[in-house]
């Protein structure tokens, strides 16, 4: 999915999950969900995340796009590595990102392998990144944002 619709869906499971957590601060919280909404895409050279940093090469080396990085053993391990070096709270907000991300991408006709490297199964759904029917859940999402913050 395109960038924007990332941080829709971002925003969107940060409201719906904002009160299941405590211990932090929440605006550090909602700023954590949305890099974890846009970090998968770190193995896509082209991607925002890379044009603003430049990890891209790095990334890319170690996985091709959508594969290790777009899959929920890696979001696990990368819950356990924040984890290790803040408290949970905070690890849980890039988590709640990483897998809003991950549930956009899977509404993708290119998918997603969620237990690479262990299985080469692929979860993917009809909308093509771009066309009419993102544009459709972009406008969906920004309504039940707008919903939730003003009801
Ligand atoms: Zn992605």
């Amino acid at each position: 999915m395109l960038f924007h619709t990332h941080l829709l869906l971002g925003i969107t499971f940060f409201l719906f999950t904002k009160n299941s957590f405590s211990g932090g601060n929440v605006i550090i919280f909602l700023i954590l969900v949305l890099f974890g909404s846009i970090l998968p895409d770190i193995d896509e050279s082209k991607s925002k995340l890379n044009h603003w940093f430049g990890l891209g090469k790095i990334a890319a080396f170690f996985s091709r796009h959508r594969g290790l990085f777009h899959s929920l053993i890696f979001t696990l391990f990368l819950f356990f590595l924040i984890s290790f070096f803040t408290r949970d709270y905070y690890a849980y907000a890039v988590i709640i990102g990483y897998f809003s991300h991950l549930v956009g991408d899977a509404f993708t006709p290119m998918g997603i392998q969620i237990f690479y490297p262990f299985s080469n199964f692929k979860l993917k759904g009809p909308i093509k990144v771009g066309h009419f029917g993102e544009t459709i859940i972009m406008v969906l999402l920004a309504l039940v944002i707008v919903k939730i913050i003003l009801f």
